[in-house]
């Protein structure tokens, strides 16, 4: 049996995750400035996440979060301390 499993994607780039997708959006959008990791932060968050072995399906292998919610607020950061 093949593994079907999505490395490198996002929420937003899997068929399964477009709901989850708009709720991510709808939390970032709910978060204060303060809080919330700034659009060209969080793109780039997520592009180092792209290229990242341990993205799987949306989430990290690592922490065991969608980087997509990891990344939205940016006193978080990665468990690799990649970003
Ligand atoms: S949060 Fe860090 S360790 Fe996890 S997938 Fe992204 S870059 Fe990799």
């Amino acid at each position: 049996m093949s593994d079907t499993r999505c490395r490198r994607c996002l929420l937003r780039e899997l068929a399964e995750g477009a709901a989850l997708y708009e709720s991510v959006k709808a939390y970032r959008q709910e978060l204060s400035e303060d809080t919330r990791t700034p659009d060209g932060e969080f793109e780039a968050r997520l592009d180092l996440c792209r290229a990242c072995r341990y993205l799987q399906n949306a989430t990290c292998m690592q922490c065991g979060c969608y980087v997509e919610i990891r990344a939205a607020k940016k006193d978080i950061h990665c468990p690799m301390e990649k970003w």
